[in-house]
């Protein structure tokens, strides 16, 4: 099985190779996204493999699908990134669920410290012989109260960590995992109750089209004053110019991204000697209370080598029983994982 490796980076090939070996799988490595001026790169491969900021629209499905591609192996668990809708029926859509949700609620929690006891101003002042405390000071986490929207596996293994530090929890979720409520230290509430009630509110729902923009002027303004915005999730969870304009207000408190809504032509690529075209972005890391980090919440070596497995293991339960476990199939109005064991 052929398959081409679109957004190759140094970081990816180790893992790839190891679990690819012997399996008669074979990765071409490009680094350049899939997108309609590069799906062509395509030809003569039985599958693409694809991350967070290629484009599997309606016309690059249809290119592929012309070439005799017939899967899309998603190397992440997001997948608002495919036309779901469009590639039933031509393209199997495999994904990795879950690598390791440890990773991104971790990198969550450490921008929430960062942030909110300014180690990163600390760090920089200290490089520098500058032993001042002026303009450091903080607050304890401890009896605070988080909203976390979205309590999946990353929501939930954020709720973990946050009680560690004694925080409380109020919760969202379309879909409330049972078992979560407490009655006391953990709430599932309404959207509304977590805004009022939160002092910090972390996101760790998918994007679809309930969740674009959960993050608006109108829900910020419904929040407490000085909250602290977490997105480790999905840029476009947050409407940037409302965010903007929450923190010039003091309404924002502080905001720690790892994702942004127009990251595609910018995030995991060294763009330190072009001009920043995005103003807003501009803007945002210009305020001391913004914490920005590159999509890198899921990388480490727990969840690189768990990417490269589970997407080796798709290929190959594709390969050999013609459906997958981690198929992603089209039913009613949402795609989901496929639960008839064959999707077409
Ligand atoms: P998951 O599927 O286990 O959990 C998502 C949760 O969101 C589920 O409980 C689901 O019911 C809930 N949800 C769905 N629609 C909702 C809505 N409208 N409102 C509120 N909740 C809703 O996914 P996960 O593994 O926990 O990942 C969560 C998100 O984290 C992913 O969708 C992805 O976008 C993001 N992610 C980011 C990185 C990174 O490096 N920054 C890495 C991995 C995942």
């Amino acid at each position: 099985m052929k398959i081409a490796f679109f957004d190759a980076k140094p970081y990816d090939k180790p893992s790839f190779e190891q679990y690819a070996a012997n399996t008669g799988i074979t990765f071409k490595y490009f680094e350049t996204k899939l997108n309609e001026d590069t799906a062509e790169l395509a030809h003569g491969f039985d599958g693409v493999c694809v991350f967070v900021n290629d484009t599997v629209n309606a016309a690059v499905i249809d290119k592929l699908y012309a070439m005799g591609v017939r899967v899309v192996a998603l190397r992440c668990a997001g997948f608002n990134n495919v036309d779901m809708k469009h590639a039933f029926g031509k393209l199997h859509v495999v994904r990795v669920p879950a690598y390791s949700p440890y990773a991104v609620a971790e990198h969550t929690m450490a921008l929430l410290l960062t942030s909110i006891r300014r180690i990163h101003k600390a760090y920089n002042r200290t490089r520098d012989f500058n032993f001042s405390l002026s303009g450091l000071t903080g607050f304890d986490l401890h009896g605070k109260t988080v909203g976390v929207i979205g309590t999946g596996r990353i929501g939930r293994v954020f709720i973990d960590i946050c009680r560690g530090f004694g925080m409380k929890v109020l919760a969202y979720d379309k879909f409330p995992a049972k078992g979560l409520d407490n009655g006391d230290t953990v709430r599932y509430v309404s959207l509304d109750e977590l805004f009022a009630g939160s002092d910090i509110i972390s996101l760790h729902c998918p994007l679809t089209e309930d969740t674009h923009h959960i993050i608006d002027a109108a829900s910020l303004a419904r929040c407490k004053r000085g909250v602290v915005l977490l997105n480790t999730s999905r840029g476009a969870l947050v409407d940037a110019e409302a965010l903007l304009a929450g923190i010039k207000s003091r309404q924002v408190g502080a905001a720690c991204l790892d994702v942004y809504e127009e990251e595609a032509d910018l995030f995991f690529e060294d763009n330190s000697g072009h001009i920043l075209e995005d103003d807003t972005l501009a803007r945002l890391m210009s305020m001391p209370n913004v914490l920005v980090t590159s999509h890198q919440a899921f990388l480490t070596e727990e969840a690189l080598a768990n990417i490269a497995e589970t997407t080796v293991q798709n290929l190959l339960k594709l390969q050999t029983d013609g459906q997958c476990p981690n198929e992603l199939c089209f039913r009613g109005t949402e795609a989901e994982d496929c639960r008839s064991g064959k999707c077409f």
